[in-house]
């Protein structure tokens, strides 16, 4: 059926092709994502290791990190890039951006061009991360590095600006500083505040695209996306993981829509905007409805 349904649409195939490929198999723009995840993975085992209990320190330090590499992704790529559902201001946005390049989130032309291929094909041939489609490992890492990159032109010809594009080749000198940055504090921190902190954002992060698409009984080829509760606690209450609520209404500043579902980059959003620091807010209509 998938093959079908592939063959119908050939526009989109080209962004799909590494479907069939083995999982190591990388496209000629992103071979470097799969060593730069084996790399992080194994030091972060081998940190694990020698290093189970950190010191509260150190341990605050990394949630503090990818804390606000968090918010850097669902307020300022996510909310503000992607969707346009708020105007940040410019040093706001530049902070935001450097903490979630920090945290591994990509360069935001690439993240906005690839989130608008999701929303604009959920869950048909055209998504890049469908795990309907492809199954939960594709749409949780392998469309990493074996999709093909979106059209920067046709996606986000508005990010086509110098202070957005200028993060891409800022991207290996940041990610250095990420995985090495620790090594001042110790060894401990080397890998908690490096490797640990980066497989749980990235983990964090894919979770969205994989559990949070697989709602059971979804007729192939209709939107599969969830609210999944438990995925809050990986995302620090940011509200990423109200997932239904976001395909509902994509255009809304607000992903929790109710006291159940917490929503600190709402919450945030609000303050920057009494603050002066966010404008242009699209802000839900007050309800009590879950979806
Ligand atoms: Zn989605
Ligand atoms: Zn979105």
């Amino acid at each position: 059926m998938i093959n079908a349904a592939l063959e119908q649409s050939p526009e989109h195939e080209p962004a799909q092709r590494g479907w069939e490929w083995p999982w190591w198999r990388t496209t000629r723009h992103d071979f470097i994502i799969l060593p730069w995840f084996i790399l992080i993975h194994v030091t972060a085992l081998i940190g694990l290791i020698l290093f189970p209990l950190p010191g509260w320190r150190i341990l605050v330090g990394a949630i503090a990190l990818a804390w606000i590499g968090g918010l850097g992704t669902t307020v300022c790529y996510h909310r503000a890039l992607a969707h346009r559902s708020l105007k940040l201001h410019p040093a706001l946005s530049a902070a935001l951006t450097f903490f979630a390049v920090f945290n591994g989130s990509g360069s935001p032309v690439t993240w906005t061009a690839s989130h608008r291929v999701h929303h604009a094909s959920a869950d048909t041939p055209g998504d890049v991360s469908s795990p309907a489609l492809y199954g939960f490992w594709w749409a949780h890492l392998r469309w990493l590095w074996q999709a093909e990159a979106p059209s920067i032109e046709r996606y986000c010809p508005d990010l086509n600006r110098l202070q957005y594009r200028i993060w891409k080749p800022l991207q290996p000198a940041i990610l250095t500083l990420a995985y090495f940055g620790g090594l001042y504090f110790g060894p401990a921190a080397f890998f908690w505040l490096g490797s640990i902190r980066l497989v749980f954002a990235l983990h964090a992060q894919c979770f969205v695209n994989s559990v949070c698409h697989m709602e059971p009984n979804t007729p192939f080829g209709q939107d599969s996306s969830r609210n999944v509760g438990w995925l809050a606690l990986m995302h620090f209450f940011q509200g990423e993981n109200w997932h239904r609520n976001h395909h509902a209404r994509p255009s809304l500043a607000r992903l929790g829509w109710n006291w159940r579902q917490p929503d600190i980059g709402y919450a945030l959003i609000c303050l920057f905007e009494k603050l002066g620091l966010a404008s242009n807010v699209r802000h839900a209509p007050a309800t009590n409805a879950a979806p």
